[in-house]
This record gives structure tokens, sequence and C-alpha cells, in this order.
């Protein structure tokens, strides 16, 4: 019986595909660009150097808010969050507290607290006894999405962390990539003791244990799955126990299987929040109406789909989870709409779209080896006749009106031809054949 109810939060970040950084015209892509050689005054935080903020990342969090039905604030402000770091040259991070841009929401019945952008820090790599500094991903703008803690089980979280992926994507926001760290996530997770019965204390719904514990860095989908797994059996080992489990931030260790204590917080840190004096407060509404035109979302393509060609739902995650091919395989369907099986078939199975970057290509050759495929008139016909002849009772059922029978016969002639045939000669052949009879 489940003695405990797990509560896990998430804190998703994602580097928007704007062309500058949050701050600066230093580019924003930093992947795999030589260490150090996309930085400027501002983003380095040199003195003097003043921030202005880019356009194009407000735009894009904005519409993330708006596709996620998150309330939009009229003022939204961005703020100075102190704390000292080597990747942190200006001893704060320009971020957002009061009046983010988004506030609230939901993704797949799960409620977000808010949407904020802020500015990203710059990457310790670790060498031996040396920690070197890259600058180049300092002030990059960063996305980060703040649920609130209202997944109970791993798999719940594994399946909104990977729609809002796709949401990224279908928006056009990021690519979200976790290996290019273009999506990172952060989880918190917490265990509240049940009674008997596994239910919850009616005293005690909506209060949260007075702990959590975080896990950071993690940098892809299944060390997700790993390291909340893990962090579950431990808290749930140390409360059959009766150990009382502490704040922390932990991290996962891929060898043992198990995380690590990194960083104990003893009070709640302080951040001595304050409004940056060099970026005003700034008008959401303006990027409302650039930001409003919502394409339409990865749910709502995949009922679209399942209604409209009738696929199996796997067929259909597949070709939704890449927008690119999803668009591919509509507009082949267009040009053949008899071969949408067959299309999404080629396509799942044998990746043939990458062989043709028009969808008319593949549809031509679809068309062809369909043709290819089939077995010819005089072959049919033959089998027709076989198969009538074996089953003379079946053809008397059909002289005497029961017409059902038909598919048993086309079934027949199918197997005789190894399913070479062409159904819609079958029908009409077979159909001429049995009037014959009457
Ligand atoms: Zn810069």
């Amino acid at each position: 019986m489940q003695k405990y109810i797990n509560i896990i939060g998430l804190e998703i970040h994602i580097e928007p595909n704007t062309k500058s950084k949050m701050f600066c015209s230093c580019p924003q892509d930093h992947f795999g660009a030589k260490p150090n050689t996309q930085t400027c005054p501002i983003c380095l935080g040199l003195p003097g150097a003043l921030p202005y903020a880019n356009k194009e990342a407000i735009k894009k969090t904005i519409k993330l808010g708006l596709a996620l039905g998150s309330k939009i604030s009229e003022k939204s402000k961005f703020y100075r969050k102190h704390y000292f770091y080597p990747d942190l040259p200006k001893g704060y991070q320009i971020s957002q507290k009061d009046n983010p841009f988004c506030v609230g929401g939901s993704l797949m019945s799960k409620k977000i607290n808010h949407i904020h952008l802020e500015e990203d820090a710059g990457k310790l790599i670790h060498s031996g006894d040396e920690s070197l500094i890259d600058f180049n991903r300092s002030g990059c703008a960063l996305i980060e999405i703040v649920t609130e803690p209202v997944f109970n089980n791993v798999s719940e979280v594994l399946s909104f962390v990977k729609e809002l992926q796709l949401i990224a994507r279908y928006l056009d926001i990021s690519n979200a990539d976790m290996e290019k760290g273009t999506m990172r996530l952060e989880a918190n997770i917490s265990l509240k003791a049940l009674l008997g019965g596994g239910r919850m204390d009616s005293r005690e719904v909506g209060n949260l244990p007075d702990y959590k514990v975080e896990l950071k860095n993690i940098n892809s989908f299944k060390f997700l799955e790993k390291a909340l797994k893990a962090e579950i059996e431990r808290q749930t080992k140390a409360l059959d126990n009766s150990e009382k489990l502490k704040q922390e931030t932990r991290g996962y260790d891929e060898k043992t299987k198990t995380t690590f204590s990194q960083r104990t917080k003893t009070d709640s840190d302080d951040y001595r929040y304050f409004p940056e004096p060099d970026i005003s407060p700034i008008n959401s509404t303006e990027y409302i109406v650039h930001s409003t035109k919502i394409p339409e979302l990865p749910q709502a393509k995949r009922d679209r789909f399942m209604d409209m060609y009738k696929l199996p739902k796997d067929y259909v995650e597949i070709l939704i989870s890449d927008l690119e091919r999803a668009n591919y395989f509509e507009q082949a369907v267009k040009l053949a709409p008899d071969l949408t099986k067959s299309i999404a078939d080629l396509m799942i199975n044998k990746n043939m779209d990458n062989e043709y970057p028009e969808p008319a290509g593949f549809v031509k050759k679809i068309v062809e080896l369909t043709k290819i495929e089939y077995a010819s008139t005089s072959d049919l016909e033959q089998a027709i006749k076989d198969v009538l002849f074996e089953n003379p009772n079946i053809v008397d059922s059909y002289i005497n009106g029961k017409g059902q029978v038909i598919g048993f016969l086309i079934g027949q002639v199918q197997k005789v031809l190894q399913g070479k045939g062409d159904p819609k000669m079958i029908n009409v052949k077979l159909i001429e054949s049995l009037q014959k009879n009457i």
C-alpha cells in the first residue's frame, strides 16, 4: 500500500532562439563557439555598461505564456538578484520577481505558477585542479517556467516536460534541446505521509512538507527519471526510519545511481532583490499584439490527426513530434488522399521522406511502388476464378442476397495473390464475376 505521496514541482529553463543575448547584441547561440569569443562589456558586467532589453526575447516569453493560458502582466519589471558565484561577474543576475511577464496558466492540467525572463550565467568548466570560465553564455536570454508542486509521480513529470519541449518548438521559441543545453530542468521534491488506506488526512490537504529537496543539473529526460526515482527511494527510506529530511540541493550520480548532497540551505536564501534601475518597467500589452498569433499546438494537432487520418495512435505521436514532418505528411496526403496509410507507413517505418525534399516527389514514388506491387489483371482474374470455384457455398450465399460475404471472398483472393492485389480492382472484378453467376 502506498504510504507516501510524492510532491514534485519543476523549474524549466529554456534558452529562446533569439539573435542576440538578453541585454546586449552578442550572439545568443553559443553552442560550440570558441570560449570567451562572444562577450562585450555589458554581458561581462563591466562597470558603466548599460543593458537594454531584447524585445524578441520578451515577445517569445509572452507568446509561450499566451499558449499556456497565463495572465500577461500589464507592467513587467526586471530585478537584480544578488548572489556570489564565479560565473556571474556582476555579482547579480538580472531576473524578475514581482510582475513577471506571465502569471499562472497550465499544461496537461498541471498548474504553472509563472513564467519569467532572465539572463543566463557563464559556464564553469572543471578540469583537474582548475576551474575555467566561459562567458559566451553569460547574459544569454533565458525563459524560466515555474510550476506549482502538482506532480505526484515521475511519469507525469516526464510527459509534462516532453510536451513543453514540443510546444516550444511549435511556437518557434526555442529548439529546447537538452543536449545543447537550450532546455534545462530542475525538480524539487518532498514526500508526505498518507493515512491508512492511502488517504490523505483532509486537514493536511494543501499543506506541504516543511522541506524540499532540489535536484539540479539535470541534462536529459532519462537523467530526470533516474534522479527522481532515486530521490523518492532515498526519502522513502529516511521517512520509514523516522529520520528528519532537510532542505537541500542534491545532484545525481550516474555511477552509484543515488543522489548526493550538494548544498544545505540553512536559512532561506536572501538574494536582496531590487528593481533594476537601468531598465524601465515594460508595458507588455504592446507585445501581446505581436505575439497573439498562436499556431496549432501539439495537443490540437494530435486530436486532429487522430480524427482526420484515422491512423494508429503511435503513428500520430511520431508524426506530430516533429512539426516539419507533420507538415510534410499533410502536404503529401493532400496530393494523394487514397494513400494516407502508405504515406504514413513509409515515413515512419522507412523514413522515406528523408530521400525526397518535396512531398510531390515522395508521393510520385509511392504511386510507382504501389503499381509495381499490384498483381497483374490476368493473375487477379485467375485468382478470383479459383476462389469462386473452391467456395461454391459462399457463392450461393451471395446469390441468395448475402452481400456481406464479399469481404470473405476479397480476403481469399488477396490470400492467393499474397496480398498483392489492388483492393479496388479485386472488388470490381469479383462483383463482375459473381453477377455472371446470378
Ligand atoms: Zn555582450
